[in-house]
Order: C-alpha cells, then structure tokens, then sequence
C-alpha cells in the first residue's frame, strides 16, 4: 500500500512539473470552422473561442458580425469560408465541394509593421508551411514583395529577392538543404523607371547583359532587348542584336581572347497577316541557309523546308511535316 502511495505521489509531481512547462497562449494562427473561430496554440488547443454570428450581407452572401469572417453558396453546390484578420486580410481558407469534402484548406499568417502594412506573410496548406514572403514599401507606399521562399514537395526550395521596383534580383534553389544555384540580376533604369539595362550574374560572373530599347511606335510602346550579351564558360561569348519584333537580325561569335570568329545574319520575311514566311542567314556575308514555313490546318506555323548552302556551292534541302517530322 505505501508503495503505491508512493507512486502515486511521483506522478502526482511529475505531471504537475509538465503543466508548469506549457502555458498556452496563441501561437499566431486562427482558426475556424462553420460555427466558431478560435486562436490556436502550439500545443493544438484552442482558445478565445468565439461563435461566428451569421448575417445577410448585400450580396446575399453569409458575413460574421462578429469577426467580419464570410460564407459562400456556389451554384454548383460548393461552399467556400473565408475568414479574415483585424486588418482585413484573408487569413482562412476553407473550401468543400458538394458532397462535404473538405477541398480547400489554406491558412496565411501575417506580421504588420507599426503602421499597419504587412511586413511578413507565412502560407500554409493544410497546416504545412508552403511559402513565406517579406514585404517592404515602394516609393509610393505601397507594400511590395521583397522576398519568396517556396517549398516543394521533394524538399527542395526557391529563394527570390525582389528590389521595390518589382523586379527580381536574386533567384536561388535549394535541394536538401544545400543551395545548388543562385542567379542575380542587376538593373539600370531610365528616369521614367523603364529598365533600360539587365546584367545576369552567376556565382559573382557575369553570364548575361541585356540592353533595352524604348521604342513607341503609333500608341504603343516597345520594349525590347535591341543588344544581349551571353558569356560562356569557355570565355568566349555571343552578342545578339535583336529587332522590336523579338527577331534576330546578327549573332557575332567572340573567341576568349576577344576577337570576332564568326557573324551570322538573319533576315526575317512575314505575309501580310504576320504570318512567318522566311528566315535567310548568311554567314560571314554569304548566303547560309534559308528556312521556309507554311501554316498547319490549325493555322500553326511550322518549319517546312530548310535548305543550307555549303561553301562548295551543294544545296542540301530537309523538308518537314507539320510534327516536325523529316519527309523524303
Ligand atoms: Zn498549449
Ligand atoms: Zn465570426
């Protein structure tokens, strides 16, 4: 008998020891379901719940005038609850299709500065974290995403950086844990914040160079890599001059040591509904290779004939199905 008296009084200590370790109090997320909404705690116990009180709103949707939390009736029999935090963010997400299965489950928690603009975002499906993004204020106040992290299913995971123009300027991938790329991209931009330059950087080397041109032809405006610069490995390096059209028009071969080795020319010939007809190169000044198209039933273009011209004067001409297949 003392003995259990004994045991009993060890687990009497024991678990009073545990209850001192856990106070629950709000782990930042919300949850809710049909009925109530709650604060969750670490430990999955809810707190503060309150009931949703449900009113018709003008649009003869379902609003909660207790936690402005709202409910849809789809017409194909889906029922959508969407709650929302103090700020009128979207918080909760849950969907179920007709037959009551549960098929939207998303959840968002966000971190506001001291004026009230979201600062941090963390999204979850399904209670698992998926994405996370920080945001920062642009010149003209408004909040805009700085920085996505995404994970994947496989345990990989992307990193992006934005710069408060809106334009990436990072982008790196991670796969168990160790990063297995990164790629930064620099901008130059005009007075009107039209980016007139983009270089692209791979482990601090340059990789790309892109020159824009701003064009308004009629009412619309063009803007176009008219020069791009691609580096390769080997040192050696490429520069494309491209139209307003996206065409090509040279691509100029460079040596590591710098020198020209090799240009190519492209003139690019389309039917009066813009349709491409005609692609002609000519390598170092001499006619190359002439590609033509044709349109498929479904008005697809596709390359049709290819006739490349040797040096020795033979012309070898391929010609192709609307699959791309060889015919002959
Ligand atoms: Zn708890
Ligand atoms: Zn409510």
């Amino acid at each position: 008998m003392k003995k259990i008296l004994l045991l009993l009084c060890l687990l009497l200590t024991v678990s009073l020891a545990c209850a001192e370790q856990h106070v629950c109090a709000p782990g930042g997320l919300v949850d809710m379901d049909l009925n109530e909404r709650w604060d969750l705690c670490e430990c999955g116990k809810r707190l503060n719940v309150t009931q949703h009180v449900w009113e018709t709103d003008d649009w003869g949707d379902q609003l909660c005038s207790i936690c402005g939390a709202q409910l849809f009736f789809w017409e194909d029999g889906s029922l959508e609850l969407c709650g929302v935090d103090e700020q009128d963010s979207v918080i909760r997400q849950l969907g179920w299709n007709a037959e009551g299965d549960l098929v939207t489950n998303l959840s968002t928690v966000y971190e506001y500065d001291a004026e009230g603009h979201i600062a941090y975002a963390w999204y979850y499906e399904a209670d698992v974290l998926y994405a996370e993004s920080a945001f920062a204020l642009d010149a003209d106040g408004y909040e805009t995403e700085v920085l996505s992290i995404v994970y994947y299913d496989d345990g990989s995971m992307s990193v992006s950086e934005y710069n408060l123009m809106g334009d990436q300027t990072m982008a790196s991938y991670y796969y168990d844990g160790e990063l297995e790329s990164t790629l930064r991209f620099d901008y130059t931009y005009n007075a009107e914040g039209v980016i007139t330059r983009m270089r692209t950087f791979s482990e601090d080397a340059l990789i790309e160079e892109a020159d824009y041109v701003v064009m308004t032809v009629g009412d619309e405006i063009h803007h176009y890599p008219a020069r791009l610069t691609a580096w390769f490995e080997d040192d050696t390096r490429i520069v494309y001059v491209n139209d307003m059209n996206g065409d090509t028009l040279s691509e100029s071969h460079y040596d590591a040591a710098g020198n020209l080795v090799l240009t190519l020319e492209f003139t690019t010939e389309y039917d009066a509904d813009g349709n491409l007809l005609r692609v002609t190169t000519t390598q170092d000044g001499v006619l190359a290779m002439v590609e033509e198209y044709a349109l498929d039933a479904d008005g697809w273009t596709y390359l049709a004939v290819e006739t490349a011209y040797e040096a020795d004067g033979t012309q070898t001409v391929t010609r192709y199905d609307e699959n791309g297949e060889m015919i002959n």
